[in-house]
């Protein structure tokens, strides 16, 4: 009881710890407030730990004093980090939601530092001087690429289908495959957009088949739209009968009823030549007869986070008079990346070139191998005595609920801690800035190359090093 007055009374005021000359390095930025109150709340820990502690040793008051100003310094130092920090994925995952989804390539860096930095014509007409649409600088790129008539841009791909269904069939019925009920992560799923858009849902069919006639037998005076999901994060594989794009397009003019496919992920240029499934792209769906389709900005287009919706003019103009649209409307951030990821497509052949997304889903063996070569010699130079570094074949995802099936033959470069579980490093890597990610597999950490972007590599490789000793030495 008497040590535990002793050392309380030892404890430094905020005042004296605020004055050390060892606090100053970390001040620079912070607001007088946050540092008052870092420094009362290490005060508080110390002085809990005391009123708590068992036997605890009687440091001196100058040791006591360093001691608090170090944990000051420390959470001073975190708390002016920014929230939303950088990551290097070495997951492999090139569309990881959790990382943020499709990187921007550079015309598109740049033309968000533009709409930034600066005023813009974003809804001015500058021809004749009148308003103009956020939309259209993007509608006639969008309907060049697409060959749809018209197209709208709203915030993501879920605001998109819940914006077509609530126009097009607010207290009608929808008509969909029981096989296409989808759920997407974050709580989409195709029967709750439905019910929120006001519309009705008729499923028909059986989970692995559904027959045009299961439609046709469907339709009534209440229909509205013949609607297709493209399952995009499953496969339904075996006893299996869809019914296509095509095919509903076809029961469409018969009825007049329009049909709408959500295709997710909708890319523009087919990927088959490098191994990837075959999937619709969205000139395919459209040529096929789609009067609505629905994709994501940021999934295989690369883009920035967007919902895209093309179509049929008549269509679109009730939507773009939808109050829902003003709701769910992009920002001039977002116009601006999407314009000039858009414009890398006029020239599909160029656009795997400069695309991030397609570039790294369509990287060659050579470059992988050049990649995983480079980090492994680099961390066995660096980090050699502290871990086992080997290069292995591993398979890398498209993510993003985009070709669940896609299998790419990758390269991950193996860290095996010698001193430590690989858990350890990887949590050490995550608290790192930048925080690297990779994936840990029978106690070693893999770092898949086709995600590690170029340039990155040495930084990579010094916080792999600084996290392996940081764990040999605490
Ligand atoms: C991803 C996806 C969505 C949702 O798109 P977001 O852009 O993430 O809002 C909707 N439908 C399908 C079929 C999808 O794959």
């Amino acid at each position: 009881m008497e040590e535990k007055s002793v050392l309380l009374r030892q404890l430094p005021s905020v005042d004296e710890v605020l004055h050390s000359p060892g606090l100053a390095g970390h001040l620079a930025g912070q607001p007088r407030s946050l540092v008052v109150d870092a420094v009362r709340g290490v005060l508080e820990r110390r002085r809990q730990s005391i009123l708590t502690g068992a036997n605890t040793a009687l440091p001196s008051r100058e040791d006591l004093l360093a001691s608090v100003v170090a944990e000051t310094g420390k959470t001073l130092d975190r708390q002016s980090r920014p929230n939303l920090r950088r990551v290097i994925n070495a997951t492999g995952v090139v569309l990881h939601t959790n990382l943020g989804r499709a990187l921007l390539g550079p015309e598109a860096q740049q033309a968000i530092q533009m709409a930034a930095a600066g005023y813009t014509n974003l809804e001015l007409d500058l021809d004749s001087g009148r308003r103009g649409s956020r939309y259209a600088p993007l509608e006639g790129l969008l309907t060049r690429l697409t060959g749809a008539e018209a197209a709208l841009v709203v915030n993501n791909n879920a605001a998109a289908v819940l914006l077509a269904l609530s126009t097009l069939a607010r207290d009608r019925e929808v008509i969909v495959s029981r096989g296409q009920l989808v759920e997407i992560g974050g709580s989409f799923r195709i029967p709750e957009v439905m019910a929120q858009s006001g519309a009705l849902l008729r499923e028909v069919g059986a989970t692995n088949k559904t027959h045009p006639e299961d439609y046709r037998r469907a339709v009534n005076e209440k229909t509205a739209l013949l609607l297709h999901v493209h399952t995009s994060n499953y496969r339904i594989i075996g006893f299996t009968r869809e019914t296509s794009v095509a095919e509903l397009a076809a029961l469409g003019r018969e009825y007049h009823l329009p049909v709408m496919s959500d295709l997710g992920s909708g890319f523009l240029v087919d990927l088959r030549p490098y191994g990837l499934p075959a999937e619709p792209t969205v000139q395919q769906v459209v040529a096929a007869g789609a009067d609505v389709v629905t994709f994501s900005g940021d999934k295989l287009l690369g883009g920035p986070q967007a919902g895209i919706i093309a179509g049929r003019r008549e269509l679109l103009d009730k939507m773009k008079k939808n109050p829902l649209t003003r709701a769910v409307r992009i920002d001039k951030l977002t116009v601006s990346a999407l314009e000039a990821t858009l414009r890398c497509y006029l020239d599909p052949e160029e656009a795997t070139g400069r695309i991030p997304t397609l570039k790294m889903l369509t990287l060659n063996r050579d470059r992988l191998e050049g990649k995983a070569g480079a980090l492994a010699e680099d961390l066995r130079r660096r980090a050699g005595a502290l871990a086992e570094i080997a290069v292995e074949s591993v398979f890398s995802r498209v993510g993003g609920g985009a070709m669940p099936d896609a299998d790419m033959p990758s390269l991950a470069v193996c860290v095996k801690p010698r001193p430590f579980t690989a858990e350890r490093l990887a949590a050490a890597l995550r608290a790192g800035d930048p925080a690297v990610i990779g994936r840990v597999q029978e106690d070693r950490l893999l770092l898949d190359v086709r995600t590690v972007q170029d340039g990155e590599r040495e930084i990579l490789a010094g916080a792999v090093t600084a996290a392996l000793q940081e764990g040999v030495t605490s």
